[in-house]
């Protein structure tokens, strides 16, 4: 039975030390070949086992199995050379040595279905799959071969749609598309950007999301954010177009974030994945603080339309600390659930 407000975790949980360095973005892995595949798989059974004691209902594999959240599914493709490397600026933020895409894109095989039925084996909850969005996508490559981001976009929307059906007959309940970079391209956001995760989502059945966020907390990114003044406006930009969309779940950052939460009226009648922890600390929340950010979140989203979440992935932080984390978010929602019901 889906229970109201069902929690879940963003993006990322932190891998544990003995399958990759911890606290570390693109950490190498540890092990090799069958020992690594079966590595991997225990660690997604820990990162389920930590949701499911901390309460969280719609669960994932807490990313236990990519190097990182666009990266590695770019890896599976065709058309990218990773040995070719430029530096570009990432969303505008940090520069970063990326592939360069060098011929016609294409998925020759399924990139995550394994590791979805996998998930699928280990428990009877909704499971949540998340996956590149293509602006984000393109945002994190060096481009020689189409020379435009629209069309590159255009042509991952196709492969991302091929993945997401699949991801959806292993049993995926909601599919999710990470898009930090629609809070920093607002042109590209309206001119193409929300019609190629449309392209991205067609035909699907089963539920779909995106994520906007800004970002990891990681130091790029936090000294991003003391750029962005008091009141952070940028999902002003692409929530009206995303609200005419057929996008069924936005999750956004909320908590110790600057996001004014009147903004979510923009997106009234879609589902709500509001952030209730915040990312870019080690401190821990209190329940109650989630409760309170929940709580006033239920003044813009109806309560059957409420997702407790995180304000992003956690890979970064330390192992319990995102536990601890997990934990606050669970009983937080808890708490609002009690007070609903009285
Ligand atoms: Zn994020």
């Amino acid at each position: 039975m889906k229970s109201l407000l069902p929690p879940s975790a963003a993006g990322s949980l932190p891998k544990p030390s003995w399958l990759a360095e911890p606290e570390k973005l693109w950490s190498p892995w540890k092990l090799q070949g069958d020992e690594l595949i079966e590595a991997k798989q225990d660690a997604l059974r820990l990162a389920l086992d930590d949701q499911l004691q901390a309460g969280i209902e719609i669960v994932s594999d807490g990313e236990q199995t990519r190097q990182h959240f666009v990266t590695t599914f770019i890896e599976h493709l065709d058309g990218v050379d990773f040995e070719k490397r430029e530096t570009v600026r990432i969303r505008n933020r940090y520069d970063a040595s990326v592939p360069t895409v060098v011929g016609a894109v294409s998925r020759q095989r399924p990139v995550f279905v394994d590791d979805a039925k996998f998930l699928r084996q280990q428990t009877t909850k909704q499971i949540k799959w998340a996956l590149p969005g293509p602006m984000t996508m393109i945002d994190t490559l060096y481009d020689s071969h189409y020379k435009s981001r629209e069309k590159l976009a255009w042509e991952f929307a196709k492969i991302l749609n091929q993945e997401a059906r699949e991801l959806e007959a292993a049993g995926v309940d909601i599919i999710q598309f990470d898009e930090p970079a629609f809070n920093v391209f607002f042109d590209d956001v309206n001119e193409w950007g929300v019609a190629t995760l449309e392209k991205a989502i067609e035909g699907l059945k089963c539920e779909t999301a995106v994520h906007i966020c800004y970002g990891y907390g990681i130091k790029a990114n936090t000294d991003w954010k003391k750029t962005l003044g008091s009141e952070w406006r940028q999902y002003e930009e692409a929530f009206p177009k995303l609200q005419k969309s057929s996008i069924n779940l936005i999750s956004l950052e909320c908590h110790n974030s600057h996001v004014p939460m009147d903004l979510m009226e923009l997106i009234r009648g879609k589902k709500v994945m509001v952030g209730a922890i915040d990312v870019a600390s080690y401190a821990i929340e209190t329940p109650e603080e989630v409760a309170d950010t929940l709580r006033k979140a239920l003044q813009f989203v109806d309560a059957d339309k409420l997702y407790p979440c995180t304000n992003c992935g956690m890979a970064p932080l330390p192992r319990h600390v995102a536990t601890a984390k997990l934990r606050a978010l669970g009983a937080g929602a808890d708490i609002i659930r009690r007070e609903l019901a009285a």
